[in-house]
């Protein structure tokens, strides 16, 4: 199924390293230096078995919204139009593929679980949710419920594409500061929560690509925010994992828009012209997708 503006003339599979399905965490507002600083030994374990950086960069502007929307279309946000920090509707200045309508055109499902929305926000969310292609679950408050709620899905959806964004640390730190005693306890909840998805899906199975990254940091202009250019607002940790990954670093720079291309490119689908991102193919055994 597909609209007008957003089909993609089927094109031929390309090889994949039997990557079948792709689990993606979002670990709102985790900083990189919060890993080693607060022991989170679920994300360092992760990062240390798989390919990864602690030096990747998210989009400009660096809020949720923007990075939520361009992970779930592979555009940055001057083209998908999604520029502040507020989810409605975007406007693009260009035609947009979104992630999860791509792989449905090629078979493959696409499942993502939030948290709760504020009720008044329940309508907009599913709205989006329908308009880039994929079945939303809004459900709980925490790391921790996303994941009982994701359990299910965790053990029988082997295919596609399934998006998990944890909400705690960036919360707090809204609240209480980045790097607070509060945002510790926070990081340590959504560590906690990871080590719970990958102890599910296993990072020895070849068939299961595992990305956990952030889509901003915190603490850099402003203790208590996120939206500045300043590198602590801007860094974010990056990490693929699971049984096709190399245990390699990651380019440093790796950027938030390579993660759409490396999802395409793991289960062998054609990456649309309108992303930007280069898929992380070395990391996957892959050959480069980019022409010489
Ligand atoms: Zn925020």
């Amino acid at each position: 199924m597909s609209t007008a503006g957003l089909s993609l003339p089927p094109e031929p599979m390309l090889p994949t390293p039997n990557v079948r399905r792709v689990v993606l965490v979002v670990l709102d507002g985790l900083r990189p230096d919060a890993i080693p600083r607060f022991d989170l030994v679920h994300t360092a374990a992760l990062a240390k078995q798989g390919a990864s950086t602690m030096f990747g960069r998210t989009v400009n502007p660096s809020v949720t919204a923007c990075a939520m929307a361009s992970l779930l279309t592979g555009a940055s946000p001057e083209r998908h139009g999604l520029q502040g920090d507020r989810f409605h509707i975007p406007r693009a200045t260009g035609p947009l593929h979104p992630l999860p309508r791509v792989l449905a055109e090629h078979g493959l499902p696409s499942t993502a679980f939030l948290a709760r929305l504020p009720l008044m926000f329940i309508p907009i969310g599913h709205r989006i949710a329908a308009h880039v292609g994929t079945k939303a679950r809004f459900a709980g408050r925490s790391a921790q419920d996303i994941v009982t709620v994701a359990q299910k899905t965790l053990r029988a959806q082997r295919e596609g594409l399934i998006l998990l964004h944890f909400p705690d640390a960036d919360r707090i730190g809204h609240e209480r500061g980045w790097m607070s005693d509060a945002y510790a306890a926070a990081a340590r909840d959504m560590d906690a929560a990871l080590g719970r998805v990958v102890t599910e899906v296993r990072t020895d199975d070849p068939s299961t690509l595992i990305i956990a990254l952030a889509d901003h940091g915190g603490g850099g202009a402003r203790s208590d925010h996120h939206n500045s250019d300043h590198p602590l607002d801007r860094t974010i940790p990056v990490i693929l994992a699971g049984g096709a990954v190399r245990r390699e670093a990651l380019p440093n720079g790796t950027s938030l828009l390579d993660v759409p291309p490396t999802v395409l490119a793991a289960l062998g689908v054609p990456q649309p012209e309108s992303y930007p991102g280069v898929a992380l193919t070395a990391a996957l055994g892959l050959p480069s997708l980019v022409a010489a």
